[in-house]
């Protein structure tokens, strides 16, 4: 499965290639969905287990979405099969001053996570070459340095033991209609309504572009992007608890050692 999600190094990505209503071949109602992102949740438990005792590597998991695009709920869903002693989410808001008036990666690297632990971005580094380049931000001479200023980072946290899985959750123009909508008329999803969502909906094919470049310039054999279907929210979910699982499995975390010889001892 993660091979139809991942973004070639190297290639070039349409975003008009990748069907959002992707289902995978199943149904919501299909046992198999239940029963596959269970195993996934438990194998991401075990895993982590031993990713936080062996205490020498870590994950960060970016999520990258249009408005709406889910993201809040894949963390909700997807992260439930995590201890949360070992994981932090950092949701990346508009820039403070502070933040302002330094290099656009400073707010970032505070937030990686340190030997042992997952941490998980709920929009992040990806924003210095999406908001930032719609909305005209700063001038095309800084933002269009940052893919290989992107790169150049992603290399060092992966040099240093951290494993990087970065999901774009795609949604259609006509999802996030539906959901900006039920946003507006849900009194335990209105409060999430914001009216700036709508102006970013008008600039949606500027979003199209930006995105493409990202996901282009930024898919890297050391941390590649993955394309995610999400117009259908069971069926992101079990994409992604099946993607972070294989990563986990994939950084073959260790149970260590014992600190000390332990037989013979009796605990009375
Ligand atoms: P929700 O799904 O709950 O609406 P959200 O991630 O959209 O969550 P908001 O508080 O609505 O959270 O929006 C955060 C805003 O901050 C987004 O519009 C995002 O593009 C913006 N933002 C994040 N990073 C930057 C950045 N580096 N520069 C400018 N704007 C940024
Ligand atoms: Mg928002």
């Amino acid at each position: 499965m993660s091979k139809s999600t991942l973004v070639k190094p190297g290639g070039r990505v349409r975003l008009t290639d990748h069907d959002p209503d992707e289902n995978g071949g199943l149904s919501k109602e299909a046992p198999e969905v239940e029963e596959r992102l269970e195993a996934a949740r438990a194998r991401m438990t075990e895993l982590q287990g031993r990713l936080y005792a062996e205490s020498k590597q870590s994950l960060l998991i970016v999520l990258q979405a249009m408005d709406a695009g889910g993201k809040d709920g894949t963390i909700r869903h997807v992260m439930r099969g995590v201890n949360p002693q070992g994981c932090s989410v950092t949701s990346f808001k508009a820039p403070t001053a502070d933040e302002l008036a330094h290099d656009f990666l400073w707010r970032i690297h505070r937030h990686t996570p340190a030997q042992g632990l997952i941490a998980v971005f709920n929009r992040s580094h990806y924003e210095d070459v999406l908001i930032v380049r719609v909305r005209k931000l700063v001038p095309k001479r800084v933002w269009s340095r940052r893919y290989a200023q992107i790169n150049a980072f992603e290399r060092l946290l992966t040099e240093s033991g951290t494993r990087i899985l970065k999901l774009f959750l795609h949604i259609s123009a006509e999802e996030q209609k539906a959901r900006l909508e039920a946003r507006l008329a849900d009194p335990r999803k209105c409060w999430k309504f914001n009216p700036e969502d709508l102006k970013e909906r008008e600039a949606w094919d500027d979003y199209v572009t930006a995105y493409e470049e990202a996901l282009s310039r930024c898919s890297t054999d050391e941390a590649p992007w993955h394309i995610i279907p999400a117009n259908r929210k069971w069926y992101r979910n079990l994409v992604v608890a099946e993607l972070v699982a294989d990563t986990l499995e994939a950084m073959a975390p260790q149970w260590p050692a014992p600190a000390c010889d332990l037989s013979g001892i009796v605990v009375k």
